[in-house]
């Protein structure tokens, strides 16, 4: 442990948002400790998140394919089984070989990792409660908050992670249950109602609003569930559940219609609550130097991520924003070359979202509706993969291109695909938005042949023009 020694920063917490401020504090040459209670790095992206679910999401669309689109590749197999120990096991490797890397680059960059909780004495003193069952006080002249989120229970619900379970136990199931219900369709519910409808589960998911993923364009949002349909997930739109509650061998969910009215009840083997995550800062103390939270328990910052207690800062899931892993980590880095007397910025309006599903949906910038809202007068370029030449080819062209560009001065305000590899493709688009370009900038810059980018470039041809092949 560092001992009385003063640090220049303290991060607490080593999620993406704190381990990466840590490495940039040290790169800056700053003496810096990092303190993280679970015993492993990466926070809940690396260890219950982002990764293990996109290990799952690829072995189960590896299994789906094998089952159901090889044979119309000319390859044939045998019989196609699950193994889920196995799948589960090539999970926890990816996460622990990545969770050990993260411990090696702290250790290259002479960033001290104290295992531990840590809780706030003072604005400069931090007490860990070690893992191995000590205590050290760590203190250092500027102390990032970097504790990220929890998942946010239902009332009345109690998650017990093997029937009643939250993402965590969705990453975890020991086998395929027959029925599977989701409570939440947001970007977790549906990655994850994914991963098992794939490997045989009946996949319901209930929901409040009157549309899946709210934050999604519309015209996108509406193919996307389409497509999650053909591929039997069910949807319950407008349902508000009253009650889940564990019966002999499975789980009892009881719903109303969200505008109200006659209840019924549905049966499942799991049921998944995924409403949504709250800002995690329990036994911190927060309250014993008066740092300032909102209503939801977020920590109020100021653009220079500053809480309103001096050298005490806050970052990623904790603070208001969009929360993701790689704005986490964006705002780590501002943080720190602010604390290093140095300009950082990150501009919320250009994170990205993906939704890792297949197809994958990824989006930056506006949607249509709210530039309608915000009355900017724009023009919409769009292309469908039935049209591009490598979506064909390897027969994977469900999806669109949509661009939304100012009318008048041709500048793009928000770019939303739907395709298997979305997530990648989306950003040409984030640099285009970051350096302002038009949507002529994107039709006359050379894409390569045969490729799915090439959508975006016809996207953006009917966005000012018209596209080529269509
Ligand atoms: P966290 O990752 O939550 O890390 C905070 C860390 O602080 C934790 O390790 C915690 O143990 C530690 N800590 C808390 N309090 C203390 C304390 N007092 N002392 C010491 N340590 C403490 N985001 C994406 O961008 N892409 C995805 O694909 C994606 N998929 C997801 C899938 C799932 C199932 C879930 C649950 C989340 C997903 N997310 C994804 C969201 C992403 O995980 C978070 O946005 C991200 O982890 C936030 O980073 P953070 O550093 O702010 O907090």
């Amino acid at each position: 442990a560092s001992g009385s020694e003063e640090n220049d920063v303290v991060v607490i917490g080593g999620g993406p948002g704190g381990y990466v401020a840590a490495i940039k504090a040290a790169q800056l040459g700053l003496k810096t400790t990092c303190i993280e209670k679970r015993g492993a790095l990466g926070g809940t992206c690396l260890n219950v998140g982002c990764i293990p679910s996109k290990a799952l999401l690829h072995s189960s669309h590896m299994y789906h394919e094998a089952k159901h689109s090889f044979a119309s590749h000319g390859v044939k197999l045998g019989s196609v089984e699950v193994d889920v120990p196995a799948m589960m096991a090539q999970k926890d490797k990816a996460v622990g070989n990545l969770t050990k890397g993260i411990e090696g680059l702290l250790k290259k960059n002479k960033v001290n990792y104290v295992k531990g909780y840590g809780k706030f004495l003072s604005p400069s003193e931090i007490s860990v409660d070690t893992i191995e069952g000590g205590n050290t006080v760590v203190k250092g002249k500027n102390i990032i908050i970097a504790t990220g989120s929890d998942v946010k229970g239902l009332p009345g619900i109690t998650i017990d992670e093997e029937r009643i379970v939250s993402s965590t136990g969705a990453l975890a199931l020991k086998e395929v249950p027959k029925k599977l219900i989701v409570i939440g369709a947001g970007y977790i519910g549906l990655e994850m109602g994914s991963v098992w409808g794939r490997l045989g589960s009946e996949v319901t998911v209930v929901e409040f609003a009157p549309d899946i993923v709210p934050t999604m364009d519309g015209e996108i949002r509406k193919q996307f569930q389409r497509s999650l349909e053909k591929q039997k997930m069910k949807f319950m739109l407008k349902t508000k559940v009253v009650s889940v509650d564990t019966t002999g061998n499975g789980v009892k969910l009881t719903l109303e219609p969200a505008a109200g009215g006659d209840q019924t009840t549905l049966e499942a083997d799991v049921v998944l609550v995924s409403a949504g995550r709250i800002p995690f800062t329990a036994g911190l103390q927060l309250d014993k130097i008066g740092v300032e939270t909102d209503k939801a328990g977020r920590i109020l910052v100021n653009q220079r991520f500053a809480t309103n207690v001096p050298g005490v800062y806050a970052i990623g899931d904790v603070i208001p924003g969009p929360m993701l892993a790689h704005k986490a980590e964006e705002d780590g880095v501002a943080c720190v070359e602010y604390i290093a007397g140095k300009e950082g910025h990150v501009d919320y309006d250009l994170v990205p979202g993906v939704c890792y599903t297949h197809p994958e949906v990824a989006s930056v910038g506006r949607t249509e509706e709210q530039l309608k809202t915000l009355g900017v007068d724009y023009r919409v370029g769009k292309f469908p993969f039935l049209a591009n030449s490598r979506a064909k080819a390897i027969d994977d062209a469900e999806g669109l291109v949509k661009i939304l560009a100012d009318k008048e001065t041709d500048r793009i305000l928000g770019v939303h695909i739907m395709s298997p590899n979305a997530g990648e493709l989306i950003h040409e688009a984030v640099l285009a938005l970051q350096y302002g370009a038009s949507s002529e900038d994107i039709a006359r810059t050379c894409h390569a042949h045969p490729t799915m980018s090439e959508a975006l470039k016809e996207a953006a041809m009917a966005t000012y023009d018209k596209a080529i092949h269509i």
